[in-house]
């Protein structure tokens, strides 16, 4: 079953860009022609090798994403946050234009929405936001109102994604939203969560590995079962 998830490691898409976005804290969104991709669901990634013709030498030529879309929106998209100064892969991405042809290995992944109708807690720092767009974006799909809590860390106010956040969620009952700036307020927001729905919570942590390690030993310590948090660790992301 689990072996299950990682299915779509086995095919590749050669997807022509549509267009690049910038938006807020240089956040960047591409989006893709996803017309070759049958299906993928909410909180899947997929591998992006830069084309042939693009290729760096001697370093990486692929990096993981989260895909923020549905396949109802028509577009396979990514966002990555792009500093001025950057790696040779993200300055490669910024060279792409329209009709160029990224290879995407993929989708697939494990941090899925679960089957049951538990309450959910997404926990994330930085870009760990990507997976839980696309997760918003089906409950809100859905119509699905079970209880939820968001809490985002972020440093210097940079909460990326947050308009689309608010945009899914902020009209729910039942639904706390939290963008924070500060590690103490972050950790308090997260032991407060501990039971906010009766015990059923399920968590859904997205972002560095160290974030995740850190958040996770917070809920262990607070008494949440392993079972009940799933990760989605962004190995590669340097941050905490
Ligand atoms: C399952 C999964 C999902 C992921 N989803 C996302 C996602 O949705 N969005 C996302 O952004 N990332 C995501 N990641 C992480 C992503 O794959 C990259 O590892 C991450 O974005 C860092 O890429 P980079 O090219 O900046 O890093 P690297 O090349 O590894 O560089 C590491 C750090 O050094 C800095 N650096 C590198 N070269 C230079 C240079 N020449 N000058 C100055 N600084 C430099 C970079 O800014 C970076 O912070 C995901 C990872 C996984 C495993």
């Amino acid at each position: 079953m689990f072996l299950a998830h990682y299915q779509g490691i086995f095919t590749t898409h050669s997807i022509p860009l549509i267009r690049i976005r910038q938006e807020e804290h240089r956040l960047f969104l591409f989006d893709f022609d996803s017309q070759s991709i049958t299906d993928w669901q909410a909180g899947e990634h997929g591998i992006f090798a830069l084309p042939a013709n693009t290729r760096i030498k001697r370093k990486r030529s692929w990096r993981a994403f989260s895909i923020l879309s549905l396949p109802e929106e028509g577009l396979l998209r990514f966002a990555t946050q792009i500093p001025e100064e950057c790696s040779a892969y993200k300055s490669a991405l910024l060279r792409l234009r329209q009709g160029d042809e990224i290879l995407l290995r993929g989708p697939f992944g494990p941090f899925l929405l679960p089957k049951e109708n538990n309450p959910l807690i997404f926990i994330a720092n930085g870009i760990g936001i990507t997976p839980f767009r696309s997760m918003a974006a089906t409950l809100a799909e859905r119509d699905d109102s079970r209880p939820l809590g968001l809490l985002h860390m972020a440093h210097l106010q940079e909460h990326p994604l947050r308009p689309d956040m608010e945009g899914f969620l902020g009209n729910r009952t039942n639904t706390v939203l939290r963008f924070l700036t500060n590690r103490e307020g972050f950790a308090d927001g997260v032991r407060e969560s501990v039971g906010m729905f009766g015990g059923e919570e399920r968590y859904y942590l997205a972002g560095s590995q160290s974030f995740i390690r850190d958040v996770k030993r917070l809920l262990r310590f607070q008494g949440v079962p392993r079972r009940h948090i799933n990760t989605d660790a962004f190995w590669g992301l340097s941050h905490s």
